[in-house]
């Protein structure tokens, strides 16, 4: 198995300055009863042996909060010279948190109150002064392990709580032993595939060449695998840790986005398709749901795309799951043959153009209610418009990409490189400097971006979205899938 690199820096897991505790001390890592692992990278994540530990600004406390980036940090003054303290009840056998501070000590979103205490439980997460200041998972080592996870997995990784969860599976945050660095584990159960007796072997073997071939894919804009466990019940996927939640969420949060600001991710979103592309690789699924922001600022967010190349071996169930949910994305030539036949990579170039005209209207192009059509048949045959009174403010340059994309026949569609040959794309230098900035961050770059767009309040957690923007009109969809003309989240 490959090692994974280190995404956020925490220090390591290994211990504070006072009583270092080496993972491979046997001794030491018998005493550990409890880890407080880091969720932000200033803060130093920590082995529990003692009984009794405090956090704060405060020189007396276990945890000093004094380097130079917590120093720096808009929270610095909200921290209490005693924040909080950890206790564990040897004779009662329980861990508590004792909230010392002025701001508040919250436990998974819940304020403790000044002197009050709140029973620890295993992956509790524990917040500073806001609830959205997230800086510590509490790890109970004594919890019973998830006897379903190899152990080979467990040995490497601590499995903490559930982030999400697909069609297929959970995805927990994990920390590395030793770094404390973080993942995402994605587990996906094998008893989805349907892929029994003699054919289990080819499949098994399918899932491996896939799996090498992913581990070996390094694009700022592909989310990154680094490391894969395959057992006859499910297969652990270790990718990179991606914060700013979907890009799905953030066009329901925002009604829509400017074109200022959907070039700006849909240049993002090329990019990463043409790097699949080029390494021979076709998404097939394509969507919002698959597109990750690392940032809560649309503005300023680096995307990552998701979910590709599992669908080689996921494929005919996710198809056939993706028949009777919606089929949005689907590229026509998928949906006549009931992804029978045999297709291109023009399909994802059909999914991203529906994915451009979404960002920038925020509904979809086919709908139940447009026509009268059935949805399928639209699709089949390209029928969708671009009615004045959502498009009148878009450009015809936009539009004509789009046309172009969502082009019936895939022998005339744009290949990926025609697409960023486009002059909506390859005509807007500004744009093109700001995304390469983001996926470059320390090259530099000799030309400052400049951004003319109006920057949206960020979708912060600490700032409440914004309502979806609702149009009436007769041509914009209202089925079931997209309610209110908003996009309707696509899971299997
Ligand atoms: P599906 O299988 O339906 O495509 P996923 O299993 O990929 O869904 O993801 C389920 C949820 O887990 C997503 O909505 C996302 O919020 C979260 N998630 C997936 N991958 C990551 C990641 N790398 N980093 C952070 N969160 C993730």
């Amino acid at each position: 198995m490959a090692d994974p690199l280190p995404t956020q820096r925490t220090q390591g897991c290994d211990g504070i300055d006072d009583g270092v505790v080496s993972e491979d001390d046997g001794i030491q890592e018998s005493k550990i009863w409890g880890r407080l692992l880091s969720i932000n990278k200033h803060f130093p994540s920590v082995n529990l042996i003692d009984n009794e530990y405090s956090l704060g600004r405060g020189k007396k406390c276990s945890i000093v909060l004094e380097s130079k980036e917590i120093q720096a940090s808009k929270y610095y003054l909200t921290y209490s010279s005693t924040h909080f303290k950890i206790i564990r009840d040897t004779i009662k056998n329980y861990v508590y948190i004792q909230d010392l501070s002025s701001n508040g000590t919250y436990v998974n979103g819940e304020k403790i109150g000044k002197n009050k205490r709140h029973i620890l439980n295993n992956n509790a997460e524990i917040a500073l002064a806001s609830k959205t200041h997230r800086v510590y998972v509490y790890i109970d080592t004594n919890a019973t392990e998830d006897s379903t996870v190899p152990l080979n997995v467990r040995e490497k990784y601590i499995i903490s709580k559930e982030i999400g969860r697909g069609a297929y599976g959970e995805v927990k945050l994990c920390f590395i032993r030793g770094t404390c660095d973080r993942f995402a584990m994605k587990i996906i159960a094998k008893k989805h595939f349907t892929v029994m007796g003699a054919h289990a072997h080819t499949f098994n073997q399918q899932i491996q060449s896939e799996c090498s071939i992913l581990r070996g894919l390094d694009h700022p804009c592909i989310i990154r695998v680094y490391d894969v466990y395959d057992t006859s019940d499910a297969v652990y996927i270790v990718l990179e840790l991606v914060e700013g939640g979907e890009l799905f969420d953030r066009i329901v949060a925002n009604g829509q986005f400017d074109e200022i600001t959907s070039k700006f991710l849909f240049r993002q979103m090329c990019l990463g398709v043409k790097y699949l592309h080029d390494h021979s690789i076709t998404h097939r699924d394509l969507k919002p749901e698959n597109v990750l922001l690392t940032s809560p600022d649309t503005n300023e967010t680096l995307i990552k795309i998701t979910d590709f190349g599992l669908s080689r071996f996921i494929n005919e169930t996710t198809l056939m799951k993706t028949f009777c949910g919606t089929p949005n994305y689907l590229a026509p030539e998928v949906l006549s043959t009931r992804g029978e036949a045999s297709y291109t990579n023009k399909v994802d170039i059909w999914s991203l153009g529906v994915i451009l005209y979404i960002c920038l209207v925020g509904y979809p192009p086919f709908s139940e209610s447009i026509s009268g059509t059935p949805l399928n048949d639209q699709i089949i045959k390209g029928l969708y418009t671009f009615p004045d009174e959502f498009w009148s403010e878009v450009s015809e340059s936009a539009k004509d990409l789009i046309r172009k994309m969502m082009c019936v026949d895939p022998t005339k569609r744009l290949t990926i490189n025609d697409v960023l040959e486009h002059p909506w794309l390859v005509d807007d230098h500004d744009n093109t400097t700001r995304v390469d900035k983001i996926m470059h961050p320390s090259k530099v770059i000799s030309t400052p971006p400049t951004i003319t767009s109006v920057k949206r309040p960020a979708c912060d957690d600490d700032t409440p979205l914004s309502e979806p923007c609702t149009k009436p009109t007769d041509e914009k969809p209202t089925e079931s899938n997209y309610s209110s003309g908003r996009p309707k989240r696509v899971k299997h």
